[in-house]
């Protein structure tokens, strides 16, 4: 397991990098990112801390951009993720309003009075902050959205199982109220300790990564 995720770890890590501020139409249109975080790290590189698709064909720039641009942590569950932490680490109460999704009409009008909405942007605020100092990221394209949710899986399970991957004491993540993440040391809940990539797996990662290698 650990021999798969070494590899690709270090494939990962040769691919084209993106930070903020980045173009989103150097962005393929389809695809699934890898997302770094600073001071983590596994198999001697940047350690992967999330690995994310998106379902509707042509989404994936619009994905990225709910995670690094859009401040709304009801259409992001990793920036909900990291805010959680953030808001745990603070010991902020906080954290309980975070929690309440606002996206139907009717949780908006039924919290309007009860959400502190000063202070949700401002957690908005360092939730971007924190994404857009500490995140990069790369991209596989993959084209067919059944592909893409299989590799997606068998990408999460191949770092998730793996005894290497550790999160640093110093990781956010700790913080996570979703015990899931902290023993996963991946920003994510779902999808976990499935099947991992086989061999045969991986070789394909790497012909739909090979343009970016040629680079
Ligand atoms: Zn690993």
């Amino acid at each position: 397991m650990s021999d798969i995720c070494h590899k690709l770890h270090k494939l990962a890590n040769a691919l084209s990098r993106f930070t903020f501020p980045f173009d989103l139409k150097a962005l393929p249109m389809n695809g699934i990112y890898l997302l770094f975080e600073k001071n983590e790290t596994a198999h001697g590189v940047d350690r992967i801390v999330r690995v994310g698709t998106h379902n509707g064909d042509d989404q994936l720039r619009s994905r990225l951009k709910q995670h690094f641009i859009n401040e709304n942590k009801d259409r992001s569950i990793f920036r909900k993720n990291i805010g959680r932490a953030i808001l745990n680490k603070d010991k902020d109460d906080f954290l309980k309003q975070w929690e309440i999704d606002l996206t139907s009409r009717d949780a908006k009008k039924k919290y309007a009075d009860k959400i502190d909405s000063v202070k949700q942007h401002n957690i908005e605020r360092k939730v971007s902050e924190y994404i857009r100092n500490n995140f990069s990221f790369v991209v596989i394209p993959v084209t067919s959205k059944k592909e893409r949710l299989s590799l997606e899986s068998k990408l999460i399970s191949t770092i998730s199982h793996c005894d290497q991957c550790k999160p640093s004491d110093e990781w956010l993540g700790n913080y996570s109220t979703k015990p899931k993440i902290r023993q996963s040391g991946l920003w994510q809940e779902q999808k976990l300790y499935g099947s991992h990539l086989s061999e045969e797996d991986y070789e394909r990662v790497i012909e739909l990564s090979r343009k970016q290698l040629c680079l």
